[in-house]
């Protein structure tokens, strides 16, 4: 890892080596989150632009000499290399100059997390682990089982009483072992961290855990490449616990150590009005608050975010902004990207959507810029919410006159 220069502690600025076998800074405990700084210099003669362009690998780990962790497991599923869309008629209806989307729902577990668990899996292969364990809402928990369960490996997984039936169908056909919690997301959490220290199973929980940060970057590595790094004013972004926002940044930030691009985009974070300590915290100032869990978007329902620093950073230093968004706005916006451009996005990744619309309206963004949503997770492992997005289908007796009727009401003759 003679690319890594040291673990930075981003409470106590101590400095700790590459290699360290913690995931924590030592000396404050679970709070001293760890951050990757690279030697820049020595990474530039070997990763720019024109070795970009060679490069034959369209998975994520294409960016592993930019990643803390670089050996993939041999036994892996295709993450990241996912489609950067650009959406003219969603652009029309928001009065917005460009929009692009990043789909991340096209991901093999179906959401960003694979980036994450792809890091994990290979990072434990190397350690010799043999079980890997989270606690999540969902989708973190999908991607470490199904990607385990690729590379050959076990996984643990503390899930809250609420989780999504879709999701944890998907946990157990990937054949996970699932803890399902009688309670939230945060004893859900609390209880992972006692059996997963106890146990000494590999911790992908992920903001606890540096190198995770490190694979949710590449997303943005990506949006880069494919507009030829000419990045947009906006990228926008759902908040949960932080990371995938923090991961944004530090992407931005790589690029711009690198001399790849030549100024940041602003950052926007969207979080749900029923759990919203990140914006809370933006709008007065202070540290993050514990908030209640009361939304829809289960993906995002974070009361106690892991990543508070590192997530509210990512706005502060980028002169971005946070705002939070009504249930309602997000099943709104879920049937705006499906039916406009095709994308069936859980709550949590509509959110941003809704989030953009809200930034438009407060004059927050501007309808003049240019802006990149981040598609964060695929609709698919939610129809119950789908389904409150929508309207039922009517029952038609089989009769064309009735049929006609029906046709003629929608429209479409
Ligand atoms: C996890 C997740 C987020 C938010 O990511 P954090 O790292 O928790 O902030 C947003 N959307 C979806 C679909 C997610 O699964
Ligand atoms: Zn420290």
């Amino acid at each position: 890892m003679h690319h890594v220069k040291h673990l930075f502690c981003t409470l106590c600025h101590h400095k700790h080596p590459p290699d360290a076998k913690t995931m924590t800074c030592p000396r404050c405990g679970e709070k001293g989150i760890l951050d990757v700084i690279y030697d820049y210099e020595r990474i530039k003669a070997h990763f720019n632009k024109d070795t970009l362009r060679k490069a034959t690998d369209r998975t994520m780990w294409r960016f592993a000499p930019l990643m803390s962790v670089s050996d993939p497991p041999k036994t892996r599923l295709h993450v990241g290399g996912t489609p950067l869309y650009a959406c003219t008629r969603l652009a029309d209806t928001l009065g917005l100059r460009r929009l692009h989307i990043k789909d991340e729902g096209s991901e093999p577990s179906g959401s960003l997390k694979d980036r994450a668990s792809a890091v994990a899996c290979a990072q434990a292969s190397a350690m010799k682990r043999r079980v890997l364990s989270c606690s999540s809402t969902g989708n973190a928990a999908s991607s470490l089982a199904a990607q385990a369960a690729r590379a050959g490996l076990e996984s643990v997984i503390f899930v809250p009483a609420r989780a999504p039936v879709g999701k944890l169908n998907q946990l157990a056909v990937h054949g996970a072992t699932i803890v399902r919690v009688d309670g939230d997301y945060k004893a859900a959490f609390e209880m992972s961290k006692t059996a997963i220290s106890k146990y000494g199973w590999y911790n992908r929980n992920a903001a606890i855990n540096p190198h995770l940060v490190e694979g949710k970057k590449t997303v943005l590595f990506e949006i880069a490449e494919q507009s030829d790094f000419r990045l947009p004013d906006w990228i926008v972004v759902s908040v949960g616990d932080g990371c995938t926002i923090a991961g944004v940044h530090k992407g931005l930030k790589d690029l711009l150590a690198l001399s790849m691009i030549d100024s940041m985009p602003r950052l926007l974070g969207v979080q749900s009005e029923g759990c919203a300590p990140f914006v809370e915290a933006w709008r007065t100032k202070s540290d993050l608050v514990e908030h209640e869990e009361d939304t829809l978007a289960d993906s995002i329902a974070v009361g106690i975010p892991r990543n508070p620093r590192k997530g509210l950073e990512a706005v502060k230093q980028t002169d971005g902004a946070y705002v939070s968004v009504s249930d309602k706005s997000i099943l709104e916006a879920m049937k705006t990207l499906g039916a406009l451009e095709g994308i069936f996005a859980e709550p949590a990744s509509a959110a941003s959507l809704a989030g953009l619309t809200k930034a438009l309206e407060d004059g927050i963004i501007r309808h003049d810029e240019s802006v990149c949503l981040i598609h964060t997770g695929n609709g698919l492992k939610d129809p119950d919410n789908a389904r409150k997005a929508v309207e039922e289908p009517p029952l038609i007796k089989p009769d064309e006159r009735h049929v006609v009727e029906y046709l003629e009401k929608r429209g479409v003759i």
